[in-house]
């Protein structure tokens, strides 16, 4: 399958936890970004049509209905129409009926919406800058247009108890998406979350890792992936291609792709992006084709990803079945007839698992 990975990298302000490729105040090149990324699609004339779209950022929700509009028409005309899945993420504080009802008609099937917490202390803790009734209101408006929704939390936040998580936990649920993201807080050097000094205590993260998995088991979610819960037949097809290292192309700032064997990687800056497309080059922080062990191993890690696992095939045998065994021996994976798959414990610690893989090759 080919997937589309847009990124729209304008945001209304900066989070404190935020190391995306985003930016505040930068609204006014929002025009010319609109127009590079039909540039850049150009450079991909040759791939066939992608099956799955994901616009995602930042915030692509900051975007007004005229841009929304022409980035919408500019997908549809390059790409086709009529995707198998076309997400699009939103931020509370920016989605309003017009851009919704733009969405629906411009083909846009999933909509993913930013919540990360229903407590308007934990939001303003790191700096969202949206409450909770501002997402109620949000979250109801797009229920008018979508039967597909996909609601973030963020777990582990400044001041999030328990009690809190759940309460945020049980209030999604009574709202019915049919799809819940639980990401576990990266406290990332660099933010000012991780320069206040910010650090919470590794059992305390998994036990509110282990409540989500157990609230959502519970209301008939399937966690499908690490961070990621749908009611049957939602689960989104776009992140699935990703964990079966399916091809995708990424346009825009710090978009990622991986197209016939190459990797590639965006440059970060916006003016820099624009200026590296209109001068006619591919926007290009990096590219690399992997081979061998390394591109074996970067399969393994995407595969893990996916939790029903992975038949290992010769190639991965060949390079890794010591640290398969090595990973069975320490229960962070496990074996259901020749499935490979995270265990319940890896879950938690699915980055020890993943640095066995991709580690060395960086
Ligand atoms: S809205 Fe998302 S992308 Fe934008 S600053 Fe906050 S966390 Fe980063």
């Amino acid at each position: 399958m080919l997937g589309l990975y847009i990124h729209i990298p304008f945001c209304k302000s900066k989070c404190s936890y935020c190391d995306f490729v985003s930016y505040a105040g930068c609204g006014e090149l929002a025009d010319d970004y609109l127009k590079a990324l039909q540039k850049e699609a150009s450079f991909y004339k040759k791939i066939p049509f992608p099956q799955t779209v994901y616009i995602g950022g930042g915030t692509p929700s900051f975007l007004s209905c005229t841009q929304i509009k022409q980035l919408l028409d500019f997908v549809n005309r390059t790409y086709g129409g009529n995707f198998k899945e076309f997400t699009f993420e939103c931020n509370p504080e920016s989605i309003t009926g017009e851009k919704l009802k733009i969405l629906k008609s411009g083909g846009v099937k999933r909509i993913s919406i930013g919540l990360q917490s229903f407590k308007d202390e934990e939001l303003k803790l790191i700096g969202r800058v949206h409450n909770a009734e501002q997402f109620l209101k949000a979250y109801i408006a797009a229920r008018k247009y979508f039967d597909n929704i996909n609601i973030d939390l963020i777990a582990a936040l400044p001041q999030q108890t328990k009690d809190s998580f759940l309460e945020s936990l049980n209030k999604v649920i009574t709202l019915k998406p049919e799809h819940i993201s639980v990401y576990g807080l990266q406290v990332e050097e660099n933010t000012p979350l991780y320069k206040s000094g910010y650090a919470y205590d590794d059992g305390f993260y998994v036990d509110l890792l282990e409540i989500a998995y157990q609230t959502l088991t519970a209301a008939g979610f399937k966690q499908y992936e690490i961070s990621n819960y749908a009611l049957a037949g939602f689960e989104s097809l776009h992140n699935i291609n990703y964990w079966q290292s399916g091809q995708y192309i990424g346009l825009g700032a710090a978009a990622g792709g991986f197209v016939n064997g190459e990797r590639y990687g965006n440059l970060n800056g916006i003016k820099e992006y624009i200026s590296a497309v209109r001068q006619g080059r591919r926007p290009l922080e990096f590219k690399e084709t992997l081979t061998g062990k390394a591109k074996t191993g970067e399969e393994i890690m995407l595969a893990f990803r996916y939790l029903k696992g992975f038949k290992p095939t010769a190639e991965m045998l060949k390079f890794f079945e010591n640290d398969f065994d090595e990973l069975l021996k320490k229960e962070l994976i496990e074996k259901d007839g020749n499935i490979l798959k995270l265990s319940a414990k890896g879950k938690y610690f699915a980055n020890e698992v993943f640095c066995k893989f991709v580690e060395p090759f960086k």
